[in-house]
């Protein structure tokens, strides 16, 4: 993957949130392995986005906001600066490794470019996947393309993998995803009926970009790294479970068939499913801080409330309906997650906007972009009508 003298390319889209800035994080510490050549980001923080490009010397920046990309150029002289979707998603065939970390669907012209491109795509925007699932498949098939996780639970199975890889052919008999469980671990569905946007977002483990900690609080963030789980790993939902791990130290694990389970054990920080997906099939050279045995005293399990917190059954229902209800499903769960962060529904809301929106869900079967774009759309729209019924 050294296409450049040595040295992997990387292009960052979504450059300016938490995944993002983690990754320019990662490219520091190597500097003579990794060199960012190209960014993208949108929603605000352009002087964010301008400084990186300052300090990484990067030759392409796109801008999502049309509007926005001539005070980025202005500023930055010499930089071939995109705008829009297509600028965005252009991000990925101009590096060797193209990291996505847009937040939402707005990510899934970057995750099919990249593919498309033959490049390798290290993955934490899960929205694209999770939507745009029978599409991504097709793509994954281009020469060259690959698909590495960066969310920590793939990343932590996909590590478990490998230690499988010589045996025969389905020896995995479960794939067991770790949860922190969220602020409101332990409360009943009463006790969540007044929580505020403030506790969402005091999140107990991972500090993070504002609607996947939403996501974590009503444990949807689960829901859809199940059906991540099931698009990269192509694991049946009867095998995939889900288990509360308050401690966010054992990041997923996987059971093979004689009963033996191997687990990936690290401290919460993205820092290292970032590199391993940039460095696979090797490692970063020095860790991100590292697990004290002789103060980790306990690693706790228990079963996840599917009464309170009802996203997580709604996910692995869509996940078996299969077609576009997963993208019907994300695109409710974004608009609902919005809604919230806007004061416009309760937390409580949620799943009940998320219940009604996949109980009028068209059973339509996508099978290209625009599909896909057309089914995120219309589901918007039943979840915006949702929505202002409750608001
Ligand atoms: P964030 O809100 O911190 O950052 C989002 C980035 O996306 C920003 O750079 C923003 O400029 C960009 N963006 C927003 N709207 C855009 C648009 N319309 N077009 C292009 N770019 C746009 O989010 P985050 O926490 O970094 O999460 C990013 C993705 O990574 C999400 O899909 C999330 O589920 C996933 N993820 C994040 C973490 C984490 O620790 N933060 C962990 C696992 C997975
Ligand atoms: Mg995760």
């Amino acid at each position: 993957m050294a296409a450049d003298g040595g040295t992997v390319t990387v292009a960052v889209a979504g450059s300016t949130g938490s995944i993002g800035t983690q990754t320019l994080d990662v490219v520091a510490a190597e500097p003579d392995r990794y060199r960012v050549v190209a960014l993208g980001a949108g929603g605000g923080r352009l002087d964010l986005l301008v400084d990186q490009a300052r300090r990484t010397g990067a030759r392409v920046v796109a801008v999502a906001e049309e509007a926005r990309a001539p005070e980025v150029a202005a500023a930055l002289p010499g930089v071939d600066v995109r705008a829009g979707t297509d600028g965005l998603a252009s991000l990925g065939a101009e590096a060797d490794v193209c990291v996505n970390g847009v937040v939402g669907f707005a990510g899934l012209h970057v995750t099919l470019s990249t593919l498309a491109a033959g490049r390798r795509l290290a993955l934490a925007n899960k929205e694209s996947l999770i939507a745009g699932g029978p599409v991504v498949r097709q793509v994954r098939h281009t020469p060259g393309a690959e698909l590495v996780p960066v969310d920590s639970e793939h990343c932590a199975v996909h590590m478990c993998l490998r230690s499988g890889e010589a045996d025969g052919p389905d020896r995995v008999a479960r794939v067991v995803l770790t949860a922190s469980g969220g602020p409101f671990r332990g409360r009943t569905r009463a006790e969540l009926a007044d929580v505020t946007v403030d506790d969402a977002l005091a999140h107990p483990t991972w500090s993070m970009g504002p609607k996947i900690t939403v996501d974590s609080s009503t444990l949807m963030n689960k829901g859809l790294e199940v059906i991540e789980a099931h698009e990269l790993f192509d694991v049946a939902y009867d095998h995939i479970e889900v288990v509360v791990h308050p401690q966010s130290i054992v990041h997923s694990m996987v059971e093979f068939t004689d009963g033996a389970t191997v687990a990936q054990l690290s401290l919460p920080d993205m820092r290292l499913p970032i590199g391993y997906a940039l460095a696979f099939p090797d490692r970063l050279a020095a860790p991100f801080g590292r697990i004290d045995w002789t103060e980790l005293r306990r690693l706790d399990f228990e079963e996840p409330d599917t009464e309170a917190f009802p996203c997580l059954g709604l996910a692995y229902a869509a996940g078996r309906a299969g077609g576009g209800a997963p993208a019907w499903l994300n695109a409710a769960n974004e608009v609902a997650v919005q809604a919230f962060l806007d004061g416009a529904i309760r937390w409580v809301d949620i799943p009940e906007v998320l219940d009604d929106a996949l109980s009028r869900h068209d059973g339509g079967r996508p099978d290209s972009a625009e599909d896909v774009i057309e089914v995120d759309r219309r589901a918007r729209e039943v979840a915006r009508r949702l929505v202002s019924e409750r608001a």
